[in-house]
C-alpha cells in the first residue's frame, strides 16, 4: 500500500508561522500555499489599511475598529490579539471542518495569536518560529520590501526584540537566511507533521486488519 492511499484519512493540521515582521514568514507561507494544494492560508481580519498591492478577501479582510469588535463578541475568531496599534484575528468559519476532511491550514500570525491558536485547538497547532540571522538583516529586509514608513519600520523593528524573546514557545524554529534552505526545512516539518500517529486515525482499524492477515 502506498502512503498516498493514505491520504485522505488523515486529519489536517494548523501550522502557525511566527516572526518579528521583516523575518520572512510572508514569503515562506505564500510560496509554501502556492506549492502544495493541501494547504490554504486562513485570510486573517485586520484594522490596518492595506499597503498597496494588498487586496481586500486574499491578502486580509480589511474591516474597521467596530466591525472587529462585533464579530469578535460573536465568537467568530480563534484567535485575535492587537499588534502594532490594529486589531488582527483568524475567523473561525470552517477551520475545523477542513481539519476533519484532511486539508492542512496555514496561519501567519504574531507569537500572542500561535499560543491562543494552542488553545483553541490542543493537538492541532503545529508552531514555527521563524528567526533573521541578525538584526541589521531584518532591518535591511523591512527596509528592501519598500512598504512602511520610516516611523513604521523604526517602531516594528523596536517590537522585534520582544517578539524574538518568544522563540521558547515554539515546537520549531528555523534561522531563515537562505531563502531556498529555510524554506526546505519548513516542507520537512510539515511533512513530518503530517505522519504523527495522531493526525492518522485511520491507522488503528488498518492495523487490526494487519494482525488478523495469516501468511
Ligand atoms: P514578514 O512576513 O516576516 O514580515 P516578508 O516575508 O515580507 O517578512 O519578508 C521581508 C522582506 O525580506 C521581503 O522583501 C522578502 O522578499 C525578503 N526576504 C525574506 N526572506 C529572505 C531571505 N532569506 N533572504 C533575503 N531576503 C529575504
Ligand atoms: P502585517 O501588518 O505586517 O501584515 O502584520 C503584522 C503582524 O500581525 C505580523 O506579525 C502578523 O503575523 C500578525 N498577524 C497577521 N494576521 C494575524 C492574525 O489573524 N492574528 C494575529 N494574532 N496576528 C496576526
Amino acid at each position: 500500500m502506498s502512503n498516498d492511499v493514505n491520504e485522505p484519512h488523515r486529519r489536517g493540521l494548523m501550522l502557525a508561522l511566527v516572526s518579528p515582521s521583516g523575518a520572512g514568514k510572508t514569503t515562506l507561507s505564500r510560496r509554501l500555499v502556492d506549492e502544495d494544494p493541501n494547504i490554504t492560508l486562513s485570510v486573517s481580519w485586520t484594522t490596518r489599511s492595506p499597503r498597496p498591492g494588498e487586496v481586500d478577501g486574499i491578502h486580509y479582510h480589511f474591516v474597521d475598529k467596530d466591525q472587529f469588535r462585533t464579530h469578535r463578541a460573536h465568537d467568530g475568531f480563534l484567535e485575535w490579539a492587537e499588534v502594532h496599534d490594529h486589531y488582527y484575528g483568524s475567523p473561525r468559519d470552517s477551520a475545523f471542518a477542513q481539519l476533519r476532511s484532511g486539508h492542512d491550514l496555514m496561519f501567519d500570525v504574531d507569537w500572542q495569536g500561535a499560543l491562543q491558536l494552542r488553545t483553541s485547538a490542543p493537538g492541532d497547532v503545529v508552531k514555527v518560529f521563524i528567526l533573521p540571522p541578525n538584526m541589521a538583516e531584518l532591518k535591511r529586509r523591512l527596509i528592501l520590501r519598500g512598504q512602511d514608513s520610516p516611523a513604521v519600520i523604526k517602531k516594528r523593528m523596536t517590537n522585534a526584540y520582544g517578539e524574538i524573546s518568544r522563540w521558547e514557545n515554539f515546537d520549531y524554529v528555523l534561522v531563515n537566511d537562505d531563502l531556498d534552505l529555510s524554506y526546505a526545512r519548513l516542507k520537512t516539518i510539515l511533512e513530518a507533521e503530517r505522519m504523527r500517529r495522531t493526525r492518522q486515525p485511520w491507522l488503528g482499524v488498518f492495523v487490526q486488519s494487519l494482525l488478523r492477515e495469516d501468511t
